[in-house]
């Protein structure tokens, strides 16, 4: 006979269950990270319609014994932590005895588990909360736990599931991320029939990545270290469109800080060719420097330094963009001894950023900035060359940089002045133009607002939602006309006219995410949220690389950029203006 009992507290864990469980990958993160915490050697993934119909997680982990894994169902219930001060010094990745219970509280659940063969298995099914079943089973050592139909009891939440090859991409995001922080771990993950990662234990994430990202082609390695820490990671630039994929380890554990991915979204598109990229960053910090206990889903973590950590993962992440481009030192960036970057506020990454003392490369005085590391000529070469310098004068300058030559790849202006070559990154170019014309614009207080054809409906998750009434005047002062649409999720109808329709979600969300967390003096904040709204409306509609522009393009955006008041950084802080002086030229031509 089933056993069928009322868990005290369904209903909070329904509501624990709206924080905790968003969609199949949040309940596939969780599962994994509890089998990471039983010691699992080997863990195996089993997932139906994107996880919507079928999550499946079987370990080789602890197990529990029959009672345990009936307590475990119970909120709060944890074998992780027993005192306060454990809190200080966490070493599992769980510790708030919530996910299952919540996970249970929404779905069709099954939990078999076994900690000892001889005394054998043990099994729980519970449906929406409610146990059905609980009873001896068969089963050697390690879990299984089984997820059928999530969120079939809350209409309203699964209306926000999306189609399964979208949550299919959220899952595989998300186990990238926890099969990268423990490459001594095992994976296999089945989606239906077609097997999408069979990763076995290796020593060090770099070489798991063949296992986890398959059809890339080139993978570039970045390290950047600063007193805040140190950032490592790989770079697969993309070719096709779609979002960047990112994945982010604080110090062994997968963050998905907002403010930090927006950051890092933020260099990588400053590029304008970067959908479908791939990135890993592993933080690296002092541990009394983070904390993970603040976010249910311990997704985001506070830093003590946030502006340092900020600082060194944009230089990091520029410095794998840089490589892939072959242009390392352009940059700015090197593999020099950690340098200082400062106490800046994470308030500052709209401001160029400070590259720590290094005199700025690729600014326009003085010149020659180019140092780019390439190999040395080979020697045939340089000795078949004419001994004679260069006398020719340069045309006469028709733009305020010099005389325009032409455009290069459809991605960068080549022009001469007396002193060499100057190259202009053209959507950089463009970038600073506009940012600074937005901001302007903002800061005027006459913020065009354009309404959307189709009003969009966002979720936003609780928080933010709650927020947007205290925000709302912020984000109108910026053209972002927004209404509070349900419990966690929010109607955007008008937007700054430089905002296309695809991108409003990503920008509303990363702007209300802002907008949450600034505090303090009303003026300030909205000033900061004007500078955050130039740099992503700016950087979206700058006109990217491999664009052909026409000789009056060309032109004119050379006359806006000699026009604008700091021609030589982007909002980001990349350069705009390489030079290459003829000096330069000719000594890497053998000629001096
Ligand atoms: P938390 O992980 O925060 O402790 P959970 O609700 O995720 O909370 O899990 C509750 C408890 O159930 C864990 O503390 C652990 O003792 C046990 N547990 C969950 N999953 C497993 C597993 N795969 N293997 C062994 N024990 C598990
Ligand atoms: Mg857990």
């Amino acid at each position: 006979m089933p056993l069928i009992r009322v868990l005290p507290d369904r209903l909070i864990n329904r509501i624990a269950a709206g924080e905790v469980v968003e969609r199949p990958a949040s309940v596939v993160k969780e599962l994994v990270e509890n089998s990471l915490d039983a010691g699992a050697s080997s863990i195996e993934i089993e997932l139906r319609a994107g996880g919507r119909s079928l999550v499946r997680v079987r370990d080789d982990g602890s197990g529990m014994a029959p009672d345990d894994a009936l307590l475990a169902l119970e909120r709060h219930a944890t074998s992780k932590i027993s005192a306060a001060e454990d809190l200080d010094h966490l070493t599992s990745l769980g510790f708030r005895g919530e996910a299952l219970p919540s996970i249970a509280a929404v779905s069709r659940f099954e939990l078999l588990t076994a900690a000892d063969v001889t005394e054998g298995g043990y099994r729980v099914e519970v449906e929406g909360g409610r146990v059905l079943a609980a009873e001896p089973a068969a089963r050697a050592r390690g879990t299984t736990v089984t997820v059928r139909d999530l969120f079939f009891n809350v209409p309203a939440r699964r209306k926000f599931l999306r189609a399964a090859e979208t949550e299919l991409r959220h899952v595989q995001e998300g186990l990238w991320g926890q099969a990268l922080a423990r490459p001594d771990v095992a994976f296999v993950v089945r989606h239906g029939e077609r097997a999408l990662i069979d990763a076995p234990a290796v020593a060090d994430w770099s070489e798991r990545v063949p296992a986890m990202w398959r059809n890339i082609e080139r993978v570039f390695r970045f390290d950047a270290g600063s007193p805040a820490g140190r950032a490592e990671g790989l770079f697969a630039p993309g070719t096709g469109r779609g979002r960047p994929t990112l994945v982010l380890l604080v110090n062994g554990r997968v963050v998905r800080d907002r403010l930090l991915v927006g950051a890092v979204m933020r260099v990588l598109r400053s590029g304008g060719e970067f959908g479908g990229s791939r990135l890993v960053v592993e933080l690296r910090l002092p541990p009394d420097e983070v904390d993970v206990n603040v976010h249910p889903a311990k997704a985001e973590v506070r830093f003590a330094r946030a502006g340092g950590v900020f600082a060194l993962v944009e230089r990091a992440v520029r410095e794998g963009v840089a490589a892939s481009r072959g242009q390392v030192a352009v940059s700015g960036i090197d593999d020099g001894p950690p340098r200082s970057v400062g106490q800046v506020p994470p308030a500052a990454w709209g401001a160029p950023l400070d590259f720590g003392g290094r005199p700025a490369a690729g600014g326009l005085f003085p010149h020659p900035a180019y140092d780019a590391t390439s190999d040395e000529l080979p020697t045939a070469l340089a000795a078949g060359t004419h001994q004679r310098r260069s006398t020719a004068r340069p045309g006469p300058a028709d733009t305020p940089f010099g005389r325009l030559i032409g455009q290069y790849r459809s991605s960068f202006l080549l022009l001469e002045d007396e002193h060499g070559l100057v190259i202009v990154d053209q959507h950089v170019a463009h970038e600073r133009v506009l940012y600074e014309r937005i901001l302007r614009r903002l800061e005027s207080g006459n913020a065009p607002s354009q309404g959307l054809l189709a009003a969009q409906v966002i979720e936003v998750g609780e928080a933010n939602a709650a927020a947007l009434g205290a925000v709302a005047p912020l984000l109108a002062d910026v053209g972002i006309d927004a209404e509070l649409f349900g419990p966690t999720a929010i109607r955007v109808s008008a937007v700054p006219p430089e905002l296309d329709a695809e991108s409003v979600q990503e920008v509303v969300e990363e702007l209300l995410d802002r907008a949450t967390r600034l505090d303090g003096v009303p003026e300030r904040a909205r000033e900061e949220l004007r500078e955050e709204v130039a740099a992503s409306l700016s950087c979206r509609a700058a006109v990217k690389i491999n664009h052909p522009l026409s000789s009056s393009e060309q032109h004119a955006l050379l006359d806006d950029l000699a026009a604008a008041e700091h021609p030589y950084r982007c909002p980001h802080g990349r350069p705009i203006i390489l030079r290459l002086s003829q000096q330069e030229m000719e000594r890497r031509l053998g000629r001096r």
